[in-house]
Formats: C-alpha cells, structure tokens, sequence
C-alpha cells in the first residue's frame, strides 16, 4: 500500500502504458475514475497523495495487455451520454450513430411506431430512440440475459427506463403483435475473420461474430422483416457484405435499398424500405 502523488503516479503509470496511444491521457482517466475525481482536479493537484496506489497501478497492468479503457471504467460514450459497460456487452462504436442519424432523418419525430431493436447489448440504440421520439412504442430484445441486464441499467441512468419494454428473445421469437421498424447493430463478423487482440481477447463473441459467412444473422433478420411486413428495417452490416446482402434482399419484393458509408468511407449498413 504505496503512497505516492498524484505526479509520482502517473510518472509510473505512463511508462507502463507507453505502447498504447496517449499513455498519459490514459493513466489520468484511469486515475481519475480510480480516485472518482476529474482530470482537471489531477491537473491542479499534482501533490495530492494517493493512499492505495497498488490497486490503481493493477488497473493500469490491466490496460497495458489492451484491456479496452471503457472495460477498466466501466464507461463509454455515444451520441453524447456516457452509458454504463461491462464484459457482457459490445463497447458502442462510432459507426452505430450513423445509424441513429439515418433513423432520424426518414422517421418523423412524432411518430407512433412499433420499433424493435434486435440485439440491443448495452442498449445503447434503443437508450437514444427513445429520447428521441416521444411516441413511439420501443422494444429492446436481446438473446443475452447478462447484455439485457445491461441495458436495463443504462436505460435507468439516461432516464427512459418507462418508455422501453425489454424482451429476452432469440431474434423476434418471444414477439407477438405487429412491428413497423426493425433496427438492428447485429453480429456480424466472419468466424474466420482476425481481429485485434483487444476486441477479440475482451469483448463478447456472441455480439461479435454472425458465423461463418458472417452475414447468417443479418439474413435471419432480413428474413424475419419481409415475414412481419415491417416498413422499415434499418441495419449495420460489415464493408464486405454488401453485395450478399444485395443477394439475399433480391429474392423479396422490396421498394427500396439503401446502402450507407461509415466515417471511413466503408460500406457499413443498409436501409429497406417494402
Ligand atoms: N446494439 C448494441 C450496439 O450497437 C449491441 C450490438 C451487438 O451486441 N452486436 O452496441
């Protein structure tokens, strides 16, 4: 049980961490999250002394075999809230508002539709659907117990915990009644694909991978949308799945398909209209 200064610590920390991106940025927040302070309070208090630096020091261990950061705080941020994460559920990416964005921008804000996210993990589409539209019925369904327990808790803390009814399904199974929009971040990752050691080694495959074409959920969720005569489905896919998906989508009478980009000019998603 070390004491040392808030300097001292982070003087150690930053070594440690020298083969992530911004070791010091990364000793603060983990600093500040293990102290329960902000960085500013560590920027202006450089010789406060730390009583316990060996439990810190462990989280900052942890980091340096690329632990995700968000896993070691048990935060991330999206589409501008911080929502609580843990190792039952994906870290929210980027790309995924996009998603929110195109939602937004084809469905009016008062509308009185049944939407359904499948494979909600931590919640965070079904979280900022329903801050947004007013009206609407949201149903957040995820195969995982532990991701939905997630989910709930996120949706306590963001304050919207009345306006989304949770389901334990695999896909649409445990839902009756009519749906009009289906959004889905799946899994949809090829089994075979590589991925970073952070990823891989950390979060949860069942939210990762889509099997061994990658894009088997993607279909069963296609399938599902033409079955129920939703109007809309909005979806992420992977950059390399857009001409299978074009395939699967052609066997069904469609209005319309829409392809979109993420920030890296990559295919990301798709959006059908029947
Ligand atoms: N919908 C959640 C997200 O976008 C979970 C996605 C997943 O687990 N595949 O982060």
């Amino acid at each position: 049980m070390k004491k040392l200064s808030v300097k001292q610590v982070i003087d150690i920390a930053k070594i440690k961490l020298k083969d992530i991106e911004n070791p010091i940025k990364e000793a603060e927040l983990i600093l500040a999250f293990y102290l329960k302070k902000t960085r500013i309070f560590l920027h202006t208090n450089a010789e406060f002394i730390i009583k316990d630096t060996d439990k810190y020091l462990d989280l900052v261990n942890e980091r340096a075999k690329h632990k995700p950061l968000e896993y070691i705080t048990s935060s991330a941020c999206f589409y501008g809230y911080d929502f609580y994460v843990n190792k039952d559920v994906l870290i929210p990416r980027a790309e995924t508002e996009i998603l929110i964005d195109k939602i937004k921008s084809k469905i009016d804000k008062n509308t009185k539709a049944n939407i359904v996210d499948i494979g909600c993990g931590s919640g965070i589409i079904s979280i900022i659907l329903a801050k947004y539209f007013n009206n609407a019925k949201i149903t957040a369904i995820d195969i995982s117990k532990a991701s939905l327990k997630v989910a709930k808790k996120n949706a306590s803390l963001l304050n919207v915990e009345d306006k989304i009814n949770f389901i334990e399904s695999n896909l649409l199974e445990q839902i009756d009644g009519e749906i009009d929009i289906i959004v889905s971040n799946p899994p949809y990752i090829k089994n075979s694909e590589k991925l970073d050691s952070n990823v891989k080694d950390y979060e949860p495959h069942l939210a990762l991978f889509g099997g061994d074409y990658g894009y088997e959920i993607l279909e069963k969720i296609i399938q599902e949308f033409f079955k129920r005569k939703c109007a809309y489905l909005f979806c992420e896919m992977a950059c390399y799945q857009r001409e299978d998906i074009q395939k699967i989508v052609n066997k069904y009478p469609y209005k319309a398909i829409e392809f979109y980009k993420d920030l890296s000019g990559l295919d990301r998603g798709f959006i059908i209209s029947s």
